[in-house]
């Protein structure tokens, strides 16, 4: 059943987040930003105040970030703007009430029910676990937080290492263990790097950049069973046999949308919460931002963003709607990872192109992008080590830029010049 909505017109009295990470602080920022004096209370599980993810895979690892540097804002800004920021409190139950909705949630101190006018949820996602035998050893890690890195930190000089799965996680890790000379094999199910996000040409790049690292790369491999004595790891089985020797696991097969607050509500929920332009869930009143989400288009096709960026974007637009303004224009999405000495930007959705083309640069082989067109309108582009022509081309998607792939293919014109506003 769709409600009406109350906010368009008259703001709420106060507004609870669960989830106090990308999204949760965008929006709370968005709102005192935009002038909402009433109630924010971010609740979150975790004990740190909010913080980053990206660094937790990259200079986290290296010894190279603190947790001060990882923090979204600084400590004084939520007392400052009063955000109210319930840290290591776990909500349980969700009840929806005549007026708002009913917080459940459990501290240290006991549980200590709540009421607010309006609900978002920005649960994020938590990581996928390995349903193998001898997964549960303590030495079989994953990396979603703080603490998750923190104990991946403390491992990486202690032998050799495993990654399960090809995914960005997984090779960030990879590429960083290698960095602080850690041995290291990359264990993927399919044929190649990525298969989920980028195309072939940009993943053919990254697994020879990895392999080029002395990371051991094995392609087309499950793993069977991880092989430990109780004490320590020894190695994981593959299901060809082979053993590939490992101290530590890092289990990198993707997140898992967090719903179940979600599906208590009884709300819509297929591979994440479902949720329209607005980022109202199935009832018209809930709402839904970042990694916990499916989006539903326009056009009516379902797809998940697991980004900062996309935690950002829904943020913002969940403020607006919150205020009963118009949410703003969605702007072209956008990612990056990076892997060692590679730096991947990827920006426009990489669905249903009809063509695609990959530009090189002769002098500097190592700056690559790929573009993908549907007809002869550019709709993503993946940009290895090329930051300039990811600022070109983000800019020119944002444009509704319809340049053929007869236009692009021109390597001697630099994508900047061929990408430029035409005046007037
Ligand atoms: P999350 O960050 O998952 O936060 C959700 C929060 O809600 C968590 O703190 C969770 O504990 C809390 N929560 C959930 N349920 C409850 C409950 N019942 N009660 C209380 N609290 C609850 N993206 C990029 O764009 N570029 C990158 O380079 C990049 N690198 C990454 C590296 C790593 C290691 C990881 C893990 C992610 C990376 N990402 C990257 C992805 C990016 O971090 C996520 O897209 C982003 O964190 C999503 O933010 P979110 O607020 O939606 O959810």
């Amino acid at each position: 059943m769709k409600e009406s909505h109350d906010t368009e017109n008259r703001p709420p009295r106060s507004i609870v987040v669960i989830g106090a990470s990308h999204a949760g602080v965008q929006l709370a920022d968005r709102l005192r930003g935009e002038g909402y004096t009433g109630g924010i209370t971010l609740i979150s599980h975790e004990s740190h105040l909010p913080y980053q993810r990206p660094p937790l895979s990259k200079a986290w690892l290296k010894g190279e970030a603190s947790i001060d540097s990882v923090l979204l804002r600084d400590p004084e800004y939520f007392a400052q703007h009063e955000i109210e920021v319930l840290s290591s409190a776990r909500v349980k139950e969700l009840v929806r009430t005549a007026g708002g909705v009913e917080v459940r949630f459990s501290r240290a101190s006991g549980r200590e029910p709540r009421r607010f006018d309006r609900l978002v949820l920005a649960t994020g996602a938590r990581a996928r676990r390995l349903p193998l035998g001898g997964a549960e050893h303590p030495d079989v890690l994953v990396l979603r937080d703080l603490d998750h890195a923190r104990a991946l930190a403390g491992r990486l000089t202690a032998g050799p290492i495993a990654v399960i799965g090809g995914g960005f996680v997984g090779l960030e890790v990879a590429a960083t263990a290698r960095t602080l000379g850690a041995e290291v094999t990359v264990i993927v199910a399919g044929e190649r790097l990525l298969a989920r996000a980028v195309g072939p040409d940009t993943a053919g790049t990254l697994l020879a950049a990895h392999r080029a690292m002395a990371t051991e790369v094995v392609l087309g491999a499950v793993p069977t069973e991880i092989l430990h004595d109780g004490a320590a790891i020894r190695a994981v089985r593959l299901n060809d046999g082979r053993e590939i020797p490992a101290a530590t696991v890092l289990v990198g097969i993707g997140a898992q949308p967090r719903t179940e607050l979600a599906e208590q509500l009884g709300l819509e929920c297929d591979g994440g919460i479902v949720v329209d332009e607005r980022c109202l869930a199935s009832d018209g009143w809930t709402q839904a931002i970042g990694d916990c989400t499916t989006h539903v288009s326009a056009a009516g096709s379902r797809y998940r963003l697991e980004s900062v960026d996309n935690a950002v974007e829904q943020a913002n637009t969940a403020a607006a709607v919150l205020l009963g303004r118009p949410a703003p224009a969605r702007a072209v999405p956008w990612f990056w990872s990076d892997q060692g000495d590679q730096k991947l930007q990827i920006t426009g959705l990489i669905r249903d192109h009809t063509s695609m083309l990959v530009r090189v640069d002769p002098e500097r082989p190592k700056r690559r992008v790929a573009l993908y067109f549907q007809g002869d309108t550019l709709i993503a582009a993946e940009c290895l080590n090329s930051p300039a022509d990811f600022v070109a081309l983000r800019s020119a998607l944002g444009r509704g830029h319809r340049l053929g792939p007869e236009l692009l293919a021109d390597t001697d014109v630099p994508l900047r010049k061929l990408l430029a506003p035409v005046p007037g």
